[in-house]
């Protein structure tokens, strides 16, 4: 299967702790790398993922609080030294553009590259990238102020060549991508052989769904059906219930709640309050609900 990975570069909340970096993550897909979020120090744990992140040309800032993009600048300004010159494109909600190039303009003087700012409106899904091999849209979302999360979905790919039959009917090279597009194969002496025995099925296709912040959205399982791998919020546990509502967060039975709804194949938990030391309390909480959960990490890897 061609690599469909994310790299959590941060998952703790907006408190500065020693445990955790603020929000940010690689989504890496076939041979391109998506940053989400740019929490402060992201560009140090770029470099320790050791991700060629100069290959990044596409950032998604799901909301304008601190925690989820105060990296951004200093990234920028370091691609800018790297010598970037290929456009840059920066998805945000609106009201960031002004800030992001008043910033640029203070700071990032003759610039090498162009930063191209793409307003998202975040009450709304919408396909906001598209490419050969993937789409990403958008997830509204329901947090403090105007925030969406971002769904990253594969495009099919083509089913395999089965190479023990291939050489047994002794098919021309030339004839594989049309084998691979569904053609049968005739023989010399008439003989159809179908497509089915020359090609095993196509690998399943992929997707991955980012949800931070947001309160408890029972609605968002809709929106999330089938998806693989869901990465959502859990900021509290069930004790701390009443922040969650406050502050709207998720505690970690929401979180499962909604991939078991949703029906997801795996679920990432994230952005967790500095109060807890130990998250497994979160990790317990959300497998009692829905048992392929997993806590995120600095500089896990995770399969979609
Ligand atoms: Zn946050
Ligand atoms: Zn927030």
């Amino acid at each position: 299967m061609l690599p469909f990975r994310v790299h959590i570069l941060g998952c703790g909340s907006a408190l500065p702790t020693l445990r955790h970096h603020a929000s940010s993550q690689v989504v890496e897909i076939r041979d391109k790398l998506f940053l989400v979020d740019c929490g402060e120090g992201c560009q140090m744990q770029l470099r320790r993922s050791r991700l060629g992140f100069t290959k990044i040309n596409n950032i998604f800032i799901s909301h304008l609080h601190g925690d989820h993009c105060f990296g951004l600048i200093g990234l920028i300004s370091t691609l800018g030294m790297l010598g970037r010159t290929a456009p840059l494109n920066v998805y945000a909600p609106s009201d960031f553009e002004s800030m992001l190039y008043a910033q640029i303009n203070t700071f990032c003087g003759g610039l090498g590259y162009e930063v191209r700012f793409v307003p998202l409106d975040t009450e709304v899904k919408k396909i906001i990238y598209d490419d050969r091999s993937l789409s990403v849209e958008t997830i509204p979302l329901n947090h403090r102020v105007p925030c969406c999360g971002f769904l990253f979905k594969e495009k099919p790919t083509l089913p395999h060549i089965r190479r023990d039959m291939i050489d047994y009917y002794g098919i021309p090279e030339s004839q594989i991508n049309n084998i691979k597009n569904g053609m049968d194969w005739v023989m010399e002496d008439g003989d159809v052989i179908p497509n089915s025995r020359l090609v095993t099925p196509a690998d399943p296709v992929r997707s991955y769904a980012y949800c931070s912040d947001t309160k408890y959205m029972p609605q968002l399982s809709q929106v999330l059906r089938g998806v693989t791998t869901l990465y959502h919020e859990s900021t509290y546990g069930e004790d701390n219930k009443k922040n969650a509502e406050k502050y709207y967060h998720s505690t970690a039975s929401q979180a499962a709640t909604v991939a078991r709804d949703a029906n997801v194949g795996q679920l990432i938990l994230g952005h967790f309050s500095a109060r807890y030391n130990d998250e497994s309390i979160l990790l317990e909480e959300a497998k009692s609900i829905f048992a392929n959960a997993f806590l995120a990490k600095e500089m896990a890897i995770f399969n979609v």
